[in-house]
């Protein structure tokens, strides 16, 4: 049976009452549909004897910050496997350029960046998780440096930057705006060097193992050995995020959605999946891969002016360019139809040159490249998908709630973001989280028995054959089509015709068998779509980082709560959890 329209009809429904004070699903309902998001479970065929087995304690999948940091604080007694789909270097991390948040001045207050961090999520963050990264942050930071990290000075001291929505400067960075990188290479460098720890790059995951709703592993896939199966005691998903699935975007072409599908396809719960944030300043210049132009920019002093030099930002917000993303992004929107102009423009030209140089060198060498002057010129910009707020559960600890998984990073909803991430709270929360994630496997792992051996797991699943599909024209589709009716500005009648349209494709995408990681992830990409779909037009309120034209006001009568996402034997399981319960759920692991 095919359902086609959106949640409803609902069968079977079950209707709990919602109850904010409980900790755990109080509220669910059923949605049945037989479409393949519901019913595959792998994405390829395999079997224990046809392919190679390889054991490790822990395997982690992902080698951005929060992977890389998760590896490293697994106790160097236990074997660690990383695999990464790109080059080792190759990661959202490696393009962060704004700097980590922190408090470390003296004049700072932990308190300050909480409430900052609060105030931008819109009222979905957990107060608790928020409170436990921040006040975690200067350790972090203390300990990344004494790994060889060296951030911007000035005077001696740390130099620290201001961005959007934070009531004062607390951004630290590196080699001007090339912070992420420094970061990356920092804790590769000692992954590259730990005994302990083994990384096969260029190697794709493709799916979770469960077994009796316990993640065993992955079965993962390189052009060496082809499909292989990986037996983890523990595995920690950090593959960050899926900007990917979006025309306008900052983030690299790995960023295609993979842990969050690959999660779902295994059972475990997804979260807030409707809040994707859209980075206010992506250049906009013909035949440019879509660089973002970091906040850090208007916290040093430039301005948005429209195509006839109008500063409009005050229009919209007595905070002007330094009002939070969500705000600066919609007055945007709202500047570029007024104006009827495809983009609005950053301007510098009052800046000293030579401090803009020497700030942003970065923007400045990707500028030229596009013959503009960064200290001169008006820079067109306009927003792209930045950063997934939504996706794995975790508790505190990075717990997943399938036992044997934990996540970390931009794969996971830690509930530090809530519907709207504020500017370089990203690194400290993959800092934070995968260092966690990482001790709490290293525990579990410690708890497994030694007899712990390979399953007699095989997948048989008959498809058709991979044949002349046209993957990237079908991938540019889904691009546009997530621009256009699941972007910054939604309503139902879009949401329900995109969705309908991913369906489509997912009945003669999903159903073929690829040899390829261009088709795993196109397959994806499309799984990640249709869940951020599914909640998106669940939540009928505007809230966080995106607006609802056809409900366009927050309604927090009926809105101050999480929508979870889970498949399960029986369809989807669309659930609601109050705010900040999550991180006291006590969550069974594998072993542990
Ligand atoms: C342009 C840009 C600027 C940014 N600036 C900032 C900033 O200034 N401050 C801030 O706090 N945040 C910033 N962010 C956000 C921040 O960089 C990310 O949220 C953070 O780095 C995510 O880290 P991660 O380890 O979770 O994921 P990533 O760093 O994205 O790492 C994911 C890893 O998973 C691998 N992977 C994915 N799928 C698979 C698969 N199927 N199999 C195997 N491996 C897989 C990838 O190859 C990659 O190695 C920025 C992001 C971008 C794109």
């Amino acid at each position: 049976m095919i359902l086609e329209a959106g949640l409803a009809p609902l069968v079977g429904p079950r209707r709990g009452r919602f109850d904010g004070r409980k900790t755990q699903t109080v509220g669910f309902e059923w949605c049945v549909m037989e479409n393949p998001f519901e019913t595959i479970r792998y994405l390829v065929p395999f079997g224990p004897k046809e392919v190679p087995h390889f054991f490790t304690d822990v395997l982690v999948i992902g080698g951005g910050l929060a992977g890389y940091r998760a590896a490293l604080a697994v106790d160097p007694r236990l074997r660690v496997l990383v695999v990464t789909k790109a080059d080792r270097l190759e990661s959202n991390t490696a393009y962060a350029q704004g700097g980590v948040a922190v408090v470390l001045h003296p004049e700072d207050r932990f308190e300050d960046h909480v409430a900052d961090t609060l105030l931008a999520g819109g009222k979905l963050c957990d107060p608790l998780v928020v409170e436990k990264i921040i006040r975690a942050g200067p350790d972090l930071i203390r300990e990344i440096i004494s790994w060889g990290a060296r951030f911007d000075e000035e005077g001696g001291q740390l130099a620290v930057g201001l961005e959007g929505g934070h009531s004062r400067p607390r951004i630290l960075h590196a080699r001007g705006d090339a912070t992420g990188r420094e970061l990356a290479a920092v804790v590769l460098s000692r992954v590259n060097a730990a005994p302990n720890i083994t990384l096969w790059e260029h190697t794709f995951a493709i799916d979770l193992l469960t077994e009796d709703g316990v993640c065993r592993g992955a079965l993962v896939w390189n052009k060496e050995h082809g499909k292989t199966l990986v037996w983890a005691k523990q595995t920690i998903l950090a593959t960050g995020g899926a900007g990917q699935l979006y025309r306008e975007t900052t983030n690299p072409e790995i960023a295609t959605g993979d842990g969050l599908a690959m999660a779902w396809r295994a059972g475990a719960e997804l979260r807030d999946m409707e809040f994707v944030q859209f980075h206010p300043t992506v250049l906009y210049v013909a035949g440019s891969a879509r660089h973002l132009i970091t906040e850090a920019i208007r916290g040093e002093g430039a301005y948005l002016v429209d195509r006839n030099g109008y500063r409009f930002m005050f229009d919209y917000d007595p905070r002007g360019e330094l009002a939070p993303r969500d705000v600066v992004t919609r007055a945007i929107v709202a500047q570029m139809a007024k104006t009827n102009h495809p983009n609005v423009y950053l301007d510098l030209s009052h800046l000293d040159p030579d401090f803009v140089r020497s700030r942003f060198p970065g923007i400045v060498a990707i500028c030229a490249e596009f013959d503009l002057d960064l200290t001169r010129d008006r820079i067109p910009v306009r927003p792209g998908a930045h950063y997934m707020m939504g996706g794995v559960t975790v508790d505190a600890e990075g717990r997943t709630t399938l036992p044997g998984l934990w996540a970390a990073g931009e794969v996971a909803c830690s509930g530090m973001h809530g519907a709207n991430r504020l500017a370089s709270n990203s690194l400290l929360e993959a800092l934070c989280f995968g260092g966690g994630a990482g001790e709490g496997a290293s525990r579990s792992a410690g708890e497994v028995s030694d007899e712990f051996r390979a399953l007699p797991l095989r997948n048989d699943r008959a498809a058709a054959p991979e044949d002349k599909l046209d993957l990237v024209d079908i991938s540019n589709s889904l691009k546009a089509l997530m621009w256009r009716q699941v972007g910054v500005v939604r309503d139902r009648e879009g949401l329900e015709e995109a969705k309908k349209q991913i369906e489509h494709w997912a009945r003669y995408v999903l159903t073929r068998q690829f040899r390829t990681p261009a088709g795993w992830e196109l397959q994806n990409r499309l799984t990640a779509a249709w869940l951020i779909i599914c909640a998106a037009l669940t939540r009928t309120e505007t809230r966080g980082a995106h607006v609802r034209r056809d409900y366009p006001e927050s309604d927090d009568a009926n809105w101050l709560k999480h929508i979870t996402l889970r498949r399960t034997d029986q369809g989807t399981s669309i659930s609601f959890q109050p705010v900040g319960g999550y991180s006291r759920v006590e969550l069974k692991s594998a072993g542990g």
